[in-house]
Formats: structure tokens, sequence, C-alpha cells
């Protein structure tokens, strides 16, 4: 769905779409999305921007942080942002104030593809360090295996981890 940036006539018109995982390629190889997604909202188009707001559900599988299992969940969230094209910028308007606490991006089209700002806000809401459990023991460092399922018997050598992360930079 391609959404007009230059309309500012004041109209609202409502969606109900569903995305397949195909057109919403995540670009991060920490996430990815396992079935349609739903997102249903309206586009409002203001004088010098448009706002889009937008209920998103989405069916995600996510790779646990400490040991890279793969964690299938729903994410459900809502978003509003709004957005304004290079022709509006130009206007040299005072958009921000009456924006109010929104952020405005600026398009460098006259149009912007629905799914677009879709995948761009379920990467924004993914978890900044998801946990396949709250107590996930993660990977042995040294034989590499899942601890959560085996446990082994090397030899894990008490260091700190901010330690480990600086012997790591040489
Ligand atoms: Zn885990
Ligand atoms: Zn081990």
């Amino acid at each position: 769905m391609k959404i007009d940036l230059n309309r500012s006539d004041g109209s609202r018109t409502t969606f109900d779409v569903s995305v397949e995982p195909s057109d919403i390629e995540l670009e991060t190889d920490l996430a990815r999305v396992k079935d349609d997604i739903s997102a249903k909202g309206a586009v409002s188009s203001e004088d010098h921007y448009t706002v889009i707001e937008a209920e998103i559900v989405a069916p995600l599988e996510i790779d646990c942080s400490r040991c890279l299992e793969r964690i299938p969940s729903v994410h459900e969230f809502v978003f509003k942002s709004a957005f304004a094209s290079a022709e509006q910028l130009n206007e040299e308007v005072e958009v921000e104030l009456d924006l109010q606490d929104l952020e405005l991006s600026f398009a460098e089209d006259d149009e912007i593809d629905l799914r677009d700002v879709i995948r761009e806000q379920i990467v924004l809401n993914l978890p900044a360090r998801p946990l396949c459990r709250e107590d996930c023991k993660g990977l042995c460092e040294v034989c590499g295996g899942n601890l959560n399922k085996v446990s082994c018997d090397c030899k894990q050598e008490e260091t700190d981890p901010r330690w480990a992360a600086l012997k790591n930079l040489k």
C-alpha cells in the first residue's frame, strides 16, 4: 500500500491489511517473520505532514541472545509516526510546532510504502536482549554446548565477563 505524502487535505483513511512474510524481510539476522503480519490503522493527511498510526500483530521468531535457540513469539504493538516529503520540507514551515510529541521522518519521495514503515517499526520494537527463558544458561564458552540441554565437563575459567570482553579486543 502506497501512501501519498502530498495530499495535505485533512483526509483520514483507515486500513486493515495483512502482509506476507516475503514482503517484510527484516534487515536483521536476529529475527524472522513466520506468518502474515496484521496491520490495522489510519493515515491522516495534515497540512504539512502525514500521520500513520497502526496496531501491528507480527508472528516472529527471535534468537535467544544467550543460547541462540529460536523463540517463536507474537509481537503486538502500536505506533504513531509522522512523515513529510522533501517538497513539504522545502515549504519551510514550522511543522514541529503542531507535531507535539510525534517524531517527524522525512521521505525522499512523495510517497512511502506502508510495508517499509511496518518493517522499520518491527525492528524498532524488537527486544534488545531476548531470552528463551529468564534463567537461560547460555552456551559453554569452551565446547559451545547449549547448557540448558547438556552439562559438559569443560573447565570454565572464572573470569569477569567484562575482562573477557577486553581480552577479545586484542
Ligand atoms: Zn536461551
Ligand atoms: Zn563445554
